[in-house]
């Protein structure tokens, strides 16, 4: 008979939110203080619960915004007007307010500098989050202006929104591009363009991708995530170059 290790479990933590910043109309980032938070990587997820005075409790996953670095965990959600759980963390949620989570989760989309790079990134709405994690990430462990240290380890990020108010860290990302030329961030906007923009302006498609994608030779860590449908085209398009 072999012994076998018991499965860790990850316990359910009290969080207080420590502020509720909007990032877009129907998007905020929950900042939150969780004593006892063990740590995570960037890309990995928390499951967050709310319990009804009821008894009736829903559970839903969310993204790590922040980078491990942060002294605070940072979770961004979209509201779905008509969903039962994002409406409140987006809407009725304050500063002061409890709430449940348990993580870290996830041991596969995950990235950290040594694993190295190039680093390309593609994110279609909300699932910009776990990727701002990892560009955060990288951000915070090299070292402002060090040049050679960033030129290892170039970063893009192709980044698919409806419009340009929709675009979540719009600025951070702006200002971490401007300061970082070994950042880049590229933005395509599937429905209302502002005027003037001369931006990408349609789904990501392959030609898309032919533009913006590290080519296959240099090795890229290449990490996809947004709706299933994007995920799908932008995997099967990098996987089968034609
Ligand atoms: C690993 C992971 C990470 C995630 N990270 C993020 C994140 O960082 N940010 C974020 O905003 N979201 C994230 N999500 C999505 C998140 O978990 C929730 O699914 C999202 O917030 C919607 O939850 P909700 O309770 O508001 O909507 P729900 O009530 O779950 O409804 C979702 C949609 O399904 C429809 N629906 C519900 N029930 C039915 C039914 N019976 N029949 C037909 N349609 C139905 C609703 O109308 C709605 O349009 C993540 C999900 C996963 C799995």
């Amino acid at each position: 008979m072999t012994a076998r290790a018991p499965a860790t479990r990850i316990e359910w933590r009290l969080a207080t939110v420590v502020d509720a910043l909007p990032e877009t109309p129907s998007t905020r980032t929950l900042r939150l203080d969780v004593p006892g938070w063990p740590g995570h990587r960037a890309g990995q997820h928390v499951d967050v619960r709310l319990t009804a005075q009821d008894g009736y409790q829903a559970e839903r996953s969310y993204s790590i915004a922040s980078a491990p670095e942060d002294d605070k965990l940072a979770l961004t959600v979209e509201r779905l007007d008509d969903g039962e759980v994002s409406p409140y963390l987006t809407e009725e949620l304050r500063a002061g307010d409890k709430l449940e989570l348990r993580g870290p989760i996830g041991g596969y989309f995950v990235w950290d500098v040594p694993i190295g790079g190039p680093l390309f990134l593609v994110g279609g709405g909300s699932g910009i989050v776990p990727l701002m994690a990892m560009i955060r990430h990288r951000n915070s462990c090299l070292a402002a202006g060090d040049r050679e240290a960033r030129k290892k380890l170039p970063a893009r990020l192709l980044y698919s929104s409806r419009g340009w108010d929709e675009v979540i860290y719009r600025d951070e990302l702006a200002a971490l591009a401007a300061k970082d030329p070994t950042l880049e961030v590229v933005h395509t906007l599937t429905r209302n363009p502002p005027d003037g923009w001369t931006g990408f302006h349609r789904r990501i498609d392959r030609a898309m991708l032919d533009e913006v994608a590290w080519p296959a030779s240099d090795n890229p860590r290449v990490f996809v995530c947004g709706p299933t449908p994007l995920v799908e085209a932008v995997a099967s398009t990098l996987v089968d170059p034609v």
